[in-house]
């Protein structure tokens, strides 16, 4: 019976505990309200109850609520009806809380009467982050708690309070020092020899005083703000707002009805895209069975910005790591960026002194290759240069113990050559991390053909401590992101050669979403960085003698981007903030002047679309090569690691959301324009056009890519 797998119903001297058991995190899923449903009924057959007790087995309370079934039939009222049931239990109901408790989670704590919660309890209702709102009474209990505008902080900002916060906030009674179920049953004992009686949330009302307009606007501006082009928090506002007004039982049948059309709109449908999306990118298709091998120390060659980086991911994850370089000068400057680094988040707050301390204890530097014998995985992270790589991997051979995962942070060289500098290629992986390693989340796991399964594996595995978000794929140049942000740079590139200015196209981005504008990317990244990548790879790129040439005049002017506080912007000293520069502006129109490139205006529409266009045709070609096992891998990489708007999916969602035909279109309405050579539509785009198909159709017949 499923009261028995999920909810446990016991007896302590008058108080029934309600113990749910649905690991891992006591997600609150058909299974487990079934159960509770069950011990409710179990509950009322029992005579001498003074008190209910409902906690949870595991790490945390209910974490949240079954996000799998957002997309389906909707599930507010089955929620209703179970939390009314808890509600109106005749004795006092007391939630016992730890760990981590979200959205339904929490929403199911405020149906008990009492609640209480160990230090370091985190609580909250993130679920704007998911494009909805609180949909099981928590925009209509909370604010009968705390108030319309605390409600409203919590909800918009989205970030989990802990437990001295929420009893500060007034949705907590107790905070219970020491074992959590005998503190609570405690209370509980406390409240009965008080003779204290059910106190329903619904039966409360919300004071009038916590919905000012003057919060209300200042709650408004605030969900702008953080969340441009989003509806959700809006609507928050409205749901929250309406509990002022509106007599309980109306209130949540009015958070049902905006609930549900959140859920609807393209925001979350997007936004629980990515969330499942990173999951399913963990998972590899048609690898034969076994297992990675465990991973216990590390090793990295070259102490530089992405060594350095990806050295303190290591020690942040407790993994100690050595650091070669080939100067003791390299090495010491090196390992002071990271002390500096770790320095500055202590300054911030981020990290205790003590804890800096043992991760800097856990990276040792060396100049002896010898020092590698023992690691589990060895990083490269030198300079872009084929031979210089391969000359590492063969003296890495010699060294490295066998079934040593050999990796290479290579952005734009074949992985599979540098593998065959070794006698054990099915030991080597390509690990491209981003830049700043220790904060980016992205990391593409590049599988050449000789790749062994454990080796995949263990890299795949290896993304877990490392905390990073993993996307595998095959080689090709540029990888996903990089190969995806070649056309779509590129007409960023062209648009400011056309008499667009840099801030235009970079502000039509921003407000697209992208997290920054390319160009403004480039000024960070230093836009000599990007010349010197595509002179040295200029075999990949189309012979066009427009290719670059926006970059190649700024640095040819002397403008590095930030670094020397002049590139596509100019910046004064010490400040990035970005401002317009006329000179900029007379270099970039010089070039298009030299290169016979007609001007015109452009519209934000034009824009976007020369940008993106190319970026999603080519996640197309991605798609047809088998770079990646499944399209939504497509948007994790550019989610997690190129800023692109989680609430518009990814790229390939966004595709879909669009519209294939309409992206077609805007292929051929440029090709006509601009001619073949940058604007060639994909075949798997035409294909899936030609039949009234789209991607998920595709990728259901074709099966998962091995
Ligand atoms: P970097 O110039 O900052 O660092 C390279 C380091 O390698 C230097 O400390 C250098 O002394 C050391 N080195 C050179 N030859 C060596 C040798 N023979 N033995 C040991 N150490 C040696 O470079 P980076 O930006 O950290 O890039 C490293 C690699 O990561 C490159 O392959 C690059 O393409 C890739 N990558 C860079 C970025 C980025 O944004 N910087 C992002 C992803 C990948």
């Amino acid at each position: 019976m499923s009261e028995h797998q999920t909810v446990r119903v016991d007896l302590d001297d008058g108080i029934v505990v309600l113990t749910i058991d649905n690991p891992p995190v006591n997600t609150i899923t058909a299974a487990l309200r079934e159960g509770l449903s069950a011990a409710l009924d179990r509950l009322a057959t029992l005579s001498g109850v003074r008190a209910v007790l409902l906690r949870c087995e595991g790490s945390t309370f209910c974490s949240g609520a079954d996000i799998g079934e957002f997309s389906g039939p909707p599930k507010e009222a089955e929620y209703r009806a179970l939390f009314a049931r808890i509600e109106t239990l005749k004795v006092p109901v007391v939630a016992a809380m730890h760990g981590t408790v979200l959205g339904g989670g929490l929403e199911l704590a405020l149906a008990c009467h009492y609640r209480v919660a160990v230090p370091g309890t985190r609580l909250g209702l993130p679920e704007v982050t998911l494009g909805i709102i609180p949909g099981a009474g928590g925009t209509q209990r909370m604010p009968r708690l705390i108030g319309v505008e605390k409600t409203l902080d919590l909800i918009i900002n989205a970030k989990p309070v802990d437990a001295t916060e929420a009893h500060q906030l007034g949705f907590l009674d107790e905070v219970i020092e020491g074992d959590l179920k005998t503190g609570a049953l405690a209370y509980a004992r406390r409240l009965l020899a008080a003779g204290a009686a059910p106190r329903p949330t619904a039966a409360r009302s919300v004071d009038p005083a916590t919905a000012t307009d003057a919060a209300i606007e200042r709650l408004t501006a605030l969900a702008r703000k953080l969340y441009p082009n989003r509806q959700a928090a809006l609507t928050a506002i409205l749901a929250v707002r309406a509990s002022a007004r509106l007599p309980f039982d109306q209130g949540l049948l009015y958070e049902n009805e905006l609930v549900n059309q959140a859920k609807d709109t393209i925001e979350s449908r997007a936004l629980v895209h990515v969330f499942f999306a990173e999951r399913a990118a963990r998972r590899i298709a048609g690898l034969p069975a076994g297992e990675g091998r465990p991973v216990r120390s590390g090793g990295i060659i070259g102490a530089g910005t992405m060594g350095g980086g990806i050295a303190m991911c290591f020690a942040n994850a407790g993994l100690p790591v050595t650091v070669i370089d080939s100067t003791q000068d390299a090495l010491d400057r090196g390992l002071g960026v990271i002390e500096k680094n770790y320095a500055s988040m202590v300054k911030r707050g981020r990290l205790t002194a003590g804890e800096q301390a043992k991760r800097m204890a856990l990276i040792r530097g060396s100049l002896d290759y010898a020092d590698l014998a023992a690691a589990d995985v060895i990083i490269e992270a030198v300079y872009e240069n084929m031979d210089l790589k391969k000359a590492i991997f063969a003296k890495l051979d010699k060294v490295a113990k066998p079934g040593a995962l050999l990796a290479s942070n290579t952005s734009t060289l074949d992985v599979a050559e540098i593998a065959r500098a070794t006698t054990r290629p099915a030991d080597v992986v390509g690990l491209h991390f981003f830049s700043p390693a220790n904060v980016m989340p992205l990391l593409e796991v590049i599988r050449t053909d000789a790749s062994g399964p454990a080796a995949i594996r263990t890299a795949m595995d290896l993304t877990k401590p490392l905390r990073k978000t993993p996307v595998l794929a095959r080689v090709c140049y540029g990888f996903v992101g990089n190969r995806m942000m070649e056309g779509y740079a590129r007409e960023a590139e062209f648009m400011v050669l056309e008499g667009a200015t840099p801030k235009q196209v970079d502000d039509a981005l921003e407000r697209f979403g992208m997290a920054m504008g390319i160009l403004a990317v480039f000024d960070m990244a230093g836009v000599d960085v990007g010349v010197n990548v595509h002179k040295a790879n200029a075999q990949h790129y189309p012979p066009d003698p427009k290719y670059y040439q926006a970059e190649i005049a700024l640095v040819e002017a002397g403008r590095l981007g930030q670094k020397n506080g002049k590139g596509y912007y100019r910046y004064e000293k010490g400040d990035r903030a970005r401002l317009e520069d006329p000179e900029a502006i007379a270099i970039l129109k010089a070039r298009a002047q030299q290169l016979k490139m007609p001007t015109h205006a452009h519209t934000e529409q034009e824009i976007l679309d020369r940008c993106l266009f190319p970026l999603l045709n080519e996640g197309f070609r991605i798609l047809e090569e088998g770079v990646v096992q499944r399209a939504s891998d497509i948007d994790v990489v550019w989610t997690s690691g190129y800023g692109f708007p989680r609430y518009r999916g990814g790229p390939m969602f966004y595709a879909e959301s669009i519209g294939l035909k309409t992206l077609l279109d805007g292929m051929l309405r440029f090709r006509a324009q601009f001619g073949p050579m940058h604007w060639e539509p994909a075949q798997l785009l035409v294909e899936l056009v030609r039949k009234g198909s789209s991607l998920s159709e595709w990728e259901k017949t074709k099966g998962a890519t091995p």
